[in-house]
């Protein structure tokens, strides 16, 4: 049984984001889509919420499971016997950063492989940056993030630029 790791940020998850979660489980029979919390002092969302998101747009795919971690990657993955990591790739820029990861990923943990997807090209310009800052300007998101999240997601937003969080 092949299982699959997908970690990042996803603050908040788009829809370049699902399609890399879809497409990605076909190749595993089980994969874990992992918020990680480390980066969670300049983000959006707290971790737990970020999860919330990433379950509501991925009901529907049995074989995916959110949570959430802190610490190495490679770690988490061996906890939970996960041999192939998943990342997703947009355009050159993202390479070098993508490649110096999985290939630190391979020097600490030689048995888990990367897997990278190349982006739909329909979203690849798009991230969660893009989401934030489309939604500050009060520009419509819905071309970005999944149906079931653009409310909480607009509401998040609305919060930051009102200051109340
Ligand atoms: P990180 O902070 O780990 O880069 P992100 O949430 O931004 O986290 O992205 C997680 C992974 O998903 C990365 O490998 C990124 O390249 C990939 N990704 C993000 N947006 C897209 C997209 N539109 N198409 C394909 N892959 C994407």
């Amino acid at each position: 049984m092949a299982i699959g790791l997908y970690p990042g940020s996803f603050d908040p998850a788009t829809f370049g984001h699902l399609d890399v979660i879809k497409r990605a489980s076909k190749i595993v029979d089980k994969l874990y889509v992992a918020v990680l919390v480390n980066s969670e002092k300049n983000a959006l969302f707290t971790a737990e919420e970020r999860c919330e998101l990433l379950r509501k747009i991925t009901a529907d795919i049995p074989n995916v499971e959110v949570l959430s971690y802190s610490g190495l990657t490679v770690e988490l993955a061996r906890q939970y016997n996960a041999t192939v990591m998943i990342r997703g790739l947009r355009a050159v820029t993202d390479f070098e950063y993508e490649l110096s990861i999985a290939q630190t990923n391979h020097a600490i943990a030689p048995e888990i492989d990367t897997i990278f997807l190349t982006t739909n090209l329909k979203y690849a310009y798009l991230s969660s940056s893009t989401v934030k800052e489309v939604g500050f300007y009060e520009g419509d998101i819905s071309h970005f993030v999944p149906e079931e999240i653009i409310d909480i997601v607009k509401e998040k937003i609305n919060k930051k630029k009102l200051g109340l969080i």
